[in-house]
């Protein structure tokens, strides 16, 4: 289900997100419509947040790479097959389709894995974290924060 966002400033809308997207970044951004800073709800501010463990977690991904493994299998073991109901000139299309959604997905939560694993997904968030820390630094920043009613922690607020 996606939400729509709206610019509190001059209502256009801006985009539409899924409520569980994360991304890492500056949350303040300017409407590009009318140019009125905004928080955008898909970003999260890393120094506020700390480091999202599950980010990490590689159970998630492993069980991805599984399910990718079962889908991709599944249409292989299709291919030589003859599926009811379907046309000749059709057939290859389901075990094609298995296997390239399989596939992609196996390859996608290969990738994250190796990631974690390697270090290399740290070092990534590290440099996202040092960009925030430094953001967060700038206390027009927080104070743009706080006009436009965002929650910031204690030790970054304004003296
Ligand atoms: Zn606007």
């Amino acid at each position: 289900m996606s939400i729509r966002f709206y610019c509190p400033a001059c209502q256009k809308e801006l985009f539409r997100y899924e409520y569980r997207m994360r991304k890492y970044g500056s949350i303040l951004r300017k409407c590009r419509k009318c140019g009125a800073d905004y928080i955008d709800p898909r970003y999260r501010e890393l120094a506020f947040d700390g480091m999202p463990k599950d980010e990490f977690n590689i159970i998630p991904y492993t069980v991805g790479l599984v399910i990718g493994g079962l889908i991709a299998w599944r249409g292989w073991a299709l291919f030589g097959k003859r599926q009811l109901g379907v046309p000749d000139a059709m057939q290859w299309l389901m075990p094609s389709t298995l296997l390239l959604i399989g596939a992609f997905l196996a390859i996608g939560m290969l990738y994250e894995i190796i990631t974690i694993k390697t270090g290399l997904k740290m070092k990534k968030f590290e440099k996202l974290m040092a960009e925030s820390r430094s953001r967060v630094s700038d206390i027009r920043y927080i104070h743009k924060l706080e006009q436009l009613g965002c929650e910031v922690p204690e030790m970054y607020r304004n003296p």
